[in-house]
């Protein structure tokens, strides 16, 4: 045999055989993590468990290092292999055995989920005892070992090894335990053991086994952070995230790919592609924490930003007393509609301007705190009456402006009526006096304007006019 060939065979038999066994550390370390809810006795088991999954790895290395690192030395006969084989069956058998009696004469007091992990130790042991064979068996000349398993790299044990070996705790922030976490991978360990460790950091989990599923899931539900495992059969990772990307950006839903490829390219690819980050299998629990812990923040953090930005643009263009638009939103809005019509994008409208009359009297009689409240009155009379997409807004003291989407003088003439009326009728109530106003105003198209400053000055030298002849009155055209 080659030497690059038996190298490869030698990390093939190490991998088959320490992957599972560290697979086994993990289930018991997380059975044991949560152990606190078991009696001594049990509690006792556990510990058992774990102690001869320790002993299996370190007999395992030894032996390793004593005959698979030296060149040429291999087991010269029988009763050495059976000495081997029992050093390493030995701490085996404890595990099967500890196992067997934990569910069985104590199936009353253990928990289903550890019933569970229990079984899956028993299973993984029985993948140990097939590669203890393999490995006596190459010792000895004679491998059986499948060479076409390379390829896969064992991507599930590789993660699943390195999970539980948590050595600092990672600070996670209460706001983003509520998180919603999707992970994708083919592989059901894989997703088992990132799910409950994430769970057990309180993050809230949701499996998806398949890229396909994936794809519904982000299209269904609001994920606060993907895990994307990038090699799956059908879709693959690299796929999901750039469909992902084509509807969600990096801030609404953040994605952390899981690769065994380490290279710089792959990862920098992944980048490229709209990945936030990177983690490389096989996982270390304290990275993943620490990566998912801060993605999510970061997250946070933009919403929070951008709800506070658009909390300012709100607090810019509204009036603060009575909650419509201000003066600076409708002049805004109002050079830009005008715009639109020279670019034949908009139909031709109107303006109104209309005043509270004689407020002053208001003021002075009534006191200004009474003012205050007919100017909010006369603005809720007027708002009730004017519909979307037309803009109303209060552009000075006791001055508003609507932006009325429709150029039928029949309209706009009602559309006054209804609001002057609806204002003389009302009677406001304050401090147990009844106070009355009436508004005038004056309106004017787009049709008859050259600009915006002419469309304005017309509505207000036709305001001027009602106020002139009278008030309570509206005047919308040349008289
Ligand atoms: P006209 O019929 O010609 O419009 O007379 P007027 O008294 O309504 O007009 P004028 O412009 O002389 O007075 C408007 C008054 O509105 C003056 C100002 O003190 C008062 N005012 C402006 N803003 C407010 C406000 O927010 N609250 C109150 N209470 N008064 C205001
Ligand atoms: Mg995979
Ligand atoms: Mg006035």
């Amino acid at each position: 045999m080659s030497d690059k060939k038996e190298r490869i065979l030698l990390t093939q038999i190490k991998q088959d055989f320490t992957t599972p066994v560290d697979a086994i550390s993990d289930y018991i370390n997380l059975i044991i993590d949560s152990s606190d809810i078991y009696d001594e006795e049990i509690s006792d088991e556990f510990e058992n468990i774990k102690k001869s999954a320790k002993t299996l790895r370190l007999n395992f290395i030894d032996a390793f290092k004593e005959y698979a690192e030296q060149k040429n030395k291999s087991i010269k006969n029988d009763e050495e292999a059976s000495v081997l084989r029992h050093d390493l069956r030995t701490p085996l058998n404890g595990i099967i055995g500890y196992s067997e009696i934990l569910i069985e004469d104590y199936e009353e007091d253990i928990s289903d989920n550890h019933k569970e992990d229990l079984g899956n130790i028993i299973n993984l042991a029985k993948e140990v005892e097939s590669a203890i064979s393999n490995f006596v068996d190459f010792l000895k000349g004679g491998s059986k070992v499948d060479l076409s398993k390379q390829d896969n790299e064992g991507s599930a044990e590789s993660l699943f090894s390195s999970l539980g070996k948590i050595e600092a705790e990672i600070k996670i922030n209460d706001e983003i335990k509520k998180s919603k976490i999707l992970i994708v991978d083919d592989i059901k360990t894989n997703c088992d053991v990132l799910q409950r460790r994430l769970e057990s950091s309180g993050f809230k989990t949701e499996v998806a086994m398949s890229g396909k599923e994936a794809l519904a899931a982000v299209d269904k539900k609001n994920y606060d952070l993907v895990l994307l495992d990038v090699l799956m059969p059908e879709i693959n990772g690299l796929e999901v995230l750039i469909k992902a990307r084509e509807k969600f950006d990096l801030d609404k839903l953040p994605i952390i790919m899981v690769s065994s490829f380490d290279d710089v390219e792959s990862i920098s690819k992944c980048l490229q592609l709209g990945a936030n980050e990177y983690l490389p299998k096989p996982l270390n629990s304290t990275i993943l924490l620490a990566k998912v812990a801060a993605t999510l923040e970061r997250k946070m953090l933009r919403e929070r930003e951008k709800e506070l930005l658009s909390e300012l643009h709100h607090q810019a263009i509204t009036d603060e007393m009575t909650g419509i638009p201000n003066r600076r939103f409708v002049f805004e809005e109002l050079e830009k509609n005008f715009n639109e019509i020279k670019d034949k994008n908009k139909e031709n409208f109107a303006v109104v301007i209309f005043d509270i009359d004689h407020f002053k009297n208001v003021n002075d009689t009534y006191g200004h705190a009474a003012g205050d409240e007919i100017i909010k009155k006369v603005c809720d009379l007027a708002k009730d009456n004017i519909e979307s997409p037309s803009i109303f807004g209060r552009i000075g003291g006791e001055e508003f402006l609507a932006i009325i989407y429709n150029s039928s003088m029949n309209y706009l003439h009602d559309l006054c009526e209804k609001i002057r009326l609806v204002v003389e009728k009302e009677t406001t109530l304050f401090d147990n006096q009844k106070i009355k106003v009436t508004i005038s105003g004056g309106g004017a198209f787009t049709s008859e304007s050259l600009n915006i400053s002419d469309l304005v000055n017309k509505a207000d030298e036709r305001l001027y006019l009602s106020k002139k002849n009278g008030r309570n009155k509206f005047y919308l055209k040349e008289d």
